[in-house]
Order: C-alpha cells, then sequence, then structure tokens
C-alpha cells in the first residue's frame, strides 16, 4: 500500500533527523567540554599546541570538514622593539580577544606559537572560513586606539579539511602555512585562501 509506505518513509526520515540532531548536540557539547578542560594558554585563555591536537583529533573522528585560518601579527618585532614586551604581551591579549568577538561559538580558538594563532571553523565552507578571516582582518585593521601599539594589521592563510579530500590534517596545515606566507609576501595586512 502506497500509504503505508509513505508513512513509513516519513516515520524513518523523522528518526534520522532525531539522531542527526543528537550528534550535533553531542558534538558541540563536546567543544564546549575541550574549551574548558583542554590545555590553555596562560596569556590568552584560548587553546594551546595541545589542545588544538585534541580539537584536531575530535573533528577528525567525528568526520567534520573544517575550515582552517592561520594568523600571524604583521611587524610584531616593531612593537616589541618600540613599546616594550609587557606591551607586546598586551597585544596577544587583544588579538585573543578580537578572535573571540569575531567568531562564532563554534569555532575553536588556538595559540599555536609565538605571535601566531589558527582557529578551526567546525563545518564550515572554504568561503565561510576566508569570509570570516576577512572579518576579523577588517576589525583589527580599522582599530586606532589598539592597548600597547595604537595600530596593528594581522596575515592570514585559509584552507578547509574533510575526510573527502583525502589528504591528512598536516598537509591542509602546512597549505594554511604556504597561504599565509604568500600573504605576507604581497604584502601583508590581508587573507591569503589556498
Ligand atoms: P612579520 O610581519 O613578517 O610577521 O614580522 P614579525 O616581526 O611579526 O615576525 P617575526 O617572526 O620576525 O617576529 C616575531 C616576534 O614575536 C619575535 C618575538 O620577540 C615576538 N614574540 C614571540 N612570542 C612573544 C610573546 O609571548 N610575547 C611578546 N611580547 N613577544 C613575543
Ligand atoms: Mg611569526
Ligand atoms: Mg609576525
Amino acid at each position: 500500500q502506497p500509504l503505508q509506505a509513505i508513512r513509513s518513509w516519513y516515520f524513518e526520515a523523522r528518526q534520522l533527523k532525531r539522531a542527526l540532531m543528537q550528534s550535533q548536540a553531542s558534538f558541540h557539547h563536546q567543544i564546549d567540554k575541550l574549551n574548558e578542560t583542554a590545555q590553555t594558554d596562560p596569556l590568552t585563555g584560548l587553546l594551546n599546541r595541545r589542545g588544538l591536537t585534541e580539537a584536531i583529533d575530535m573533528l577528525v573522528q567525528n568526520q567534520r570538514a573544517f575550515g582552517l585560518i592561520a594568523i600571524d601579527i604583521d611587524h610584531f618585532k616593531k612593537v616589541n622593539d618600540t613599546y616594550g614586551h609587557d606591551a607586546g604581551d598586551q597585544v596577544l591579549k587583544y588579538v585573543a580577544n578580537a578572535m573571540k568577538t569575531q567568531s562564532r561559538h563554534e569555532d575553536i580558538l588556538c595559540r599555536s606559537g609565538g605571535e601566531e594563532f589558527l582557529i578551526l571553523l567546525p563545518n564550515t565552507t572554504l568561503d565561510h572560513a576566508i569570509q570570516s578571516g576577512e572579518r576579523l582582518r577588517a576589525f583589527v585593521a580599522s582599530q586606532d586606539n589598539i592597548p600597547g601599539c595604537r595600530r596593528l594589521t594581522l596575515s592570514l592563510g585559509v584552507t578547509r579539511w574533510s575526510a573527502e579530500s583525502n589528504q591528512s590534517v598536516d598537509t591542509a596545515l602546512k597549505q594554511a602555512d604556504e597561504a599565509l606566507y604568500k600573504a605576507k609576501e604581497s604584502g601583508r595586512n590581508r587573507v591569503q585562501a589556498v
């Protein structure tokens, strides 16, 4: 009977939807937990490299594609040389905070090195990751009263990882770094995609 078939199809779709929503909720819960418990960097409160590794493992295990933004502060040495190391630290905190205010709740923010940062954007297209990077770049560049240095710009490299791409996350991380390097080379204060 066709009606029976429709009913059962509808029932299964509903079950599937519920299962997907549950897995979505548990995924968000995992991100929240990670942000609470994983290793964080004391200066900025962002994840450190160990926290980043845990975050990546979690995303890969959940088969979540993610956008990847590598960020490096432009001419940061000049900030230290001109205003001192404490001012430099203040600027690092400022950038971390800008990343927080310009990101979505589910984005994973990390201080990957001295003046280098990474953002993982779960379930994001490359275009959206680029837009997100551009929003952060434009926000920081528009400020003229940044504590510690007054004005500041960022260079950003953007890529995306997915299980279907058949490449390792390490390769994606290298791609983001290469794009970042291109952004520096072509004048800084810009977002470069792979
Ligand atoms: P570029 O635009 O090419 O990125 O130039 P840059 O000066 O930002 O890059 P470079 O890698 O030459 O300098 C990075 C500087 O960041 C060197 C180091 O003294 C400084 N730095 C690294 N970690 C910290 C930190 O925790 N606090 C402070 N205040 N400075 C740091
Ligand atoms: Mg650097
Ligand atoms: Mg730099």
